[in-house]
Parts: structure tokens; C-alpha cells; sequence
């Protein structure tokens, strides 16, 4: 087979400890042999990271933001451990939330369903996408303990000095008080890139607030995502057979548990956060959940929604055997590779990529896994890999596919 050539390149974020390991097996094994691969390299390893003061974080965000699509390898957060062991020039910020903050947007996470390791929910068939809008309310708050007895207000003054004040409460004793905003900016590009990912995967939309309640705070998430698709979607979604949905985040919690899956459930910042954990621990493990970062112009940056597998790393330093799962970042890569063909009109580089997520699932559903999946699958006849082993697997797979 001829190499797939690429117009423009991808920009490759390259991580730390574990991850950093599968992903190059992964370059070497699933995509050089098949792919003129062209990627723009940005070394986001730690050590690199501090050699640079994080100026490569801000530059491979920026060269997102030029090229529109990004795969990035998990990296470390640093903290104090990882301060004294990389010996760092300071406690650099997470390199998501710099790229985030960068580009703007929301994270989609979507599990990866395969046959023998089945949802606890046992309606779900397809899976189930979170789009977790990820700016403000209480992860921004103000907090106040009221000792004793008096009057809680809540003040807004605007530039020119007028006053708008409303009693929260008037406490008899000792209370609590918190102090919540968002911004329409923000509220704005989260309805705008959950509108887009709709369209893009086309799945419905689902989004759901307790805006009975919260009359105002609530009331304008809901507004603001009907205005936006009244106005700028409500034609391709149409065209696209898909539908916006809008409900009370309680019914939509029930309405969950009981649906197929097959669509894409957007929630503000905290309902993400907690509702998140629970779908991806109910589709089965982290190793097998991607993650997207749509901004609200269009820049696409996948991932794997699991960390660097420190464990792992460290018996891998020591010469043990390591079975660490490489779905996601393999999806990550699939995902990126898919989105650039799209966008460059390289129908055979979709291909390729339709190929390898096909290539990786067979393997599983032939029974070759890595530990963790042997440990919660249903099929019977079990062959557990190491690390290599198992990119080798999918390697036998993808040839036998591309016959
Ligand atoms: P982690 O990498 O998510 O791993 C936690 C545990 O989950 C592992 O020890 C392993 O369990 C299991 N696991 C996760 N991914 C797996 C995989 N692909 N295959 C098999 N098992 C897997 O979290 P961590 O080890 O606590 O964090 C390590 C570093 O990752 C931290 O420095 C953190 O800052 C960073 N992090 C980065 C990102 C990101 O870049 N997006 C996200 C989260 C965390 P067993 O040990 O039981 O096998
Ligand atoms: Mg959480």
C-alpha cells in the first residue's frame, strides 16, 4: 500500500510518563508505515515544558488555533511532588487549562463502546457524549460564613456607579452565603460548540438546566440556546435529521437512564463535572474514553480523557511488564487524522482512520485486550497483552483490514 499523503499538519502535543511511551509505539507501529505522517511536533513533556518556562504549551495552542486541529498525549500537572522531582523552575498551571484558555471552548467526552465490555446501564447501546460547559459557577465563586445574626445583600454596581441590590437573607443566627456569576461570552461558545459538535457527529442535543428555580441565572442558559438556535441552526439541524432537546436537569437525569444513548447531553459546569464520572464509570474505564476540545471557531484538540498512568510509568522505569490500555490515545490520533481529512478533502485519510478504530475494536472483541479490559470483559476467551503486545495485535488487525 501506498503511504496516505497530507495536505496541512496536524499539531502533535507530545505528554508525559506512560502515555508518552504508547504514543510513540503508536506512531511507529499504527501510523508511520501507513501514513506521510505531517505533523507541526510540540514537546509538552515536563521536562521540556520547564526547559521553555511553558512558553511551548501557549505556542502549540497557538499553532491550533493556525492549523484548526490538535492531538495531544496526557500530560503532568505539576504539584509539589513533581516539583522536586523534575526539578522545576516554578508550579506551572495545567497545560489543558492553558490551552483551553487559549482557544475557549467545551470538552465532549464520549466513551468507546465494544462488544464484551457492556455499560451498567443495560438499555445504553450507543454511547453516551458529555459536553461539560467548563467556565464558572461555583468552581468561581465567592463564599462568606455569617457568624451571627444580620442582613446578606447581593449588589451590582455598573461602571457608572448605579446600584442594583437584592436581600438574599436575613439571617436569624449563623448561615453561609455564596456568590455565583457566568458570562453570556462564555455561555454564548458553549452553546455554539455544542451546536456544532451536534451537527458534526450528527446526534442529537440534549441540554437541560433547573431554570424553574432559577429564574434569572438559569432562565438565561436556556435562552440563550434557543436564541442561538433559532437563529443560526435550526435549518441544519433539520436538514441533518437531528433535534435540540431542552428539559429539566432532572428529568434529564431520568430520561438518561432510560434512553439508548446515541446523543450528545450538554450540562453547565457543575452537572458536567459530577454527571461525567457517572457515565464514564457506568460505560466501564477511563482507558477507554476520548475527549475534544471544540472552541467556538472551530479548532478540534483530541485527547485521551485519562492521565500519564504514573503506576505504569514507574514499573516500565524498572523493567517490568506494563499492560497499559492505549485505546484513547489511539482514538485520540484517529479522531484528529478524521478531522483533517475532512476538512482537507482526503477521503483516504478518513478511511485510514475508520480503519484503526475498527482494527482496535476487533482486536478486543477477538478476545485481545490489555489487563484492565480483561478484568471487566464478558467474553470468555481471554488473551491478556502487554503494552506492545496489544499495539502489535491491532497492528495484525489493521493489515488483515487493509487487504
Ligand atoms: P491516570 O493516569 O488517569 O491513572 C490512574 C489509574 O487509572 C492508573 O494507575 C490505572 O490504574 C488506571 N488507568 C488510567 N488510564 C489507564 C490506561 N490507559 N490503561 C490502564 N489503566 C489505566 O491518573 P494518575 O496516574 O493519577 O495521574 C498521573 C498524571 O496524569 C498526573 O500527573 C496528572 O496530573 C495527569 N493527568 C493528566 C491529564 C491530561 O493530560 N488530560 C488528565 C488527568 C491526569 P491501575 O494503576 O490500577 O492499573
Ligand atoms: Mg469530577
Amino acid at each position: 500500500m501506498e503511504k496516505i499523503t497530507m495536505k496541512v499538519p496536524l499539531v502533535e502535543m507530545d505528554g508525559d510518563e506512560m502515555t508518552r511511551i504508547l504514543w510513540q509505539m503508536i506512531k511507529e507501529e499504527l501510523l508511520l508505515p501507513y501514513i506521510d505522517l505531517k505533523t507541526e511536533y510540540y514537546d509538552l513533556g515536563l521536562k521540556y515544558r520547564n526547559e521553555t518556562n511553558d512558553q511551548v504549551t501557549t505556542d502549540s495552542a497557538l499553532a491550533a488555533k493556525k492549523y484548526g486541529v490538535a492531538v495531544k498525549c496526557a500530560t503532568i500537572t505539576p504539584n509539589a511532588a513533581r516539583m522536586e522531582e523534575y526539578d522545576l523552575k516554578e508550579m506551572y498551571k495545567s497545560p489543558n487549562g492553558t490551552i483551553r484558555a487559549i482557544l475557549d471552548g467545551t470538552v465532549f467526552r464520549t466513551p468507546i463502546v465494544v462488544k464484551g465490555i457492556s455499560p451498567c446501564v443495560k438499555n445504553w447501546e450507543k454511547p453516551i457524549t458529555l459536553a461539560r460547559h467548563a467556565y464558572g459557577d461555583v468552581y468561581k465563586n465567592t463564599e462568606i460564613k455569617a457568624p451571627g445574626p444580620g442582613k446578606a445583600y447581593l449588589v451590582f454596581e455598573d461602571d457608572n456607579g448605579n446600584v442594583t441590590k437584592e436581600l438574599i437573607h436575613e439571617f436569624k443566627g449563623a448561615g453561609i452565603l455564596q456568590g455565583m456569576h457566568n458570562t453570556e461570552k462564555s455561555i454564548r461558545s458553549f452553546a455554539k460548540s455544542c451546536f456544532n459538535f451536534a451537527l458534526d457527529t450528527k446526534q442529537d442535543l440534549w441540554f437541560a438546566t433547573k431554570d424553574t428555580i432559577s429564574k434569572k441565572y438559569d432562565h438565561t442558559f436556556k435562552d440563550i440556546f434557543a436564541e442561538i438556535y433559532e437563529t443560526e441552526y435550526k435549518s441544519a439541524f433539520e436538514a441533518a435529521g437531528i433535534e435540540y432537546f431542552y428539559t429539566l436537569i432532572d428529568d434529564a437525569v431520568a430520561r438518561v437512564m432510560k434512553a439508548k444513548g446515541g446523543f450528545i447531553w450538554a450540562c453547565k459546569n457543575y452537572d458536567g463535572d459530577v454527571m461525567s464520572d457517572m457515565v464514564s464509570s457506568a460505560f466501564g474505564s477511563l482507558a477507554m474514553m476520548t475527549s475534544v476540545l471544540v472552541s467556538p471557531d472551530g479548532v478540534y484538540e483530541y485527547e485521551a480523557a485519562h492521565g500519564t498512568v504514573q503506576r505504569h510509568y514507574y514499573k516500565h522505569l524498572k523493567g517490568e511488564e506494563t499492560s497499559t490500555n492505549s485505546v484513547a490515545t489511539i482514538f485520540a490520533w484517529t479522531g484528529a487524522l478524521r478531522k483533517r481529512g475532512e476538512l482537507d478533502e482526503l477521503p483516504e485519510l478518513v478511511r485510514f482512520a475508520d480503519c484503526l478504530e475498527k482494527a482496535t475494536l476487533q482486536t478486543i472483541e477477538n478476545g485481545k485486550m490489555t489487563k484492565d479490559l480483561a478484568l471487566i470483559t464478558s467474553l470468555t476467551e481471554v488473551t491478556v497483552l502487554n503494552s506492545q503486545e496489544f499495539i502489535r495485535a491491532i497492528r495484525e488487525t489493521l493489515e488483515s483490514l487493509l487487504k
